[in-house]
């Protein structure tokens, strides 16, 4: 399944997102490996945002609400109305990842 970026509509793989792109931040595979086993909460503390925020990532309330992606233009704005929908479906489904990347997909979100 896969989720598009809000700002470029690139199309993001649900299993790469969620255990893949840990990997392309500067932490360690150690590191890596400890929050893959985090949960949903802790996976986007501020620590872990600006981690992914370096490798080019930005995620709205979850993992799976591409704000911004890497190898986008910088300074490019998310679509207002693709971030609002995304941002409302999180907050509908919360913990509910299977069902977040199902909304989205549906949607072409
Ligand atoms: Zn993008």
């Amino acid at each position: 399944m896969d989720v598009h970026c809000s700002s470029c509509g690139e199309p993001w793989d649900v299993y790469h997102l969620r255990h893949d792109a840990i990997f392309e931040t500067d932490l360690d595979p150690t590191e890596a490996e400890v929050w893959r086993g985090l949960s949903l909460t802790e996976r986007l503390s501020s620590r872990y945002r600006e981690k992914f925020k370096v490798a080019g990532y930005e995620f709205g309330a979850s993992i799976l609400n591409v704000i911004h992606c890497p190898g986008f233009p910088k300074g490019a704005k998310p679509d207002p109305d693709k971030a609002a929908l995304k941002a409302g479906i999180v907050e509908i489904l919360g913990d509910d990842e299977d069902g977040i990347a199902a909304t989205m997909e549906d949607f072409g979100l």
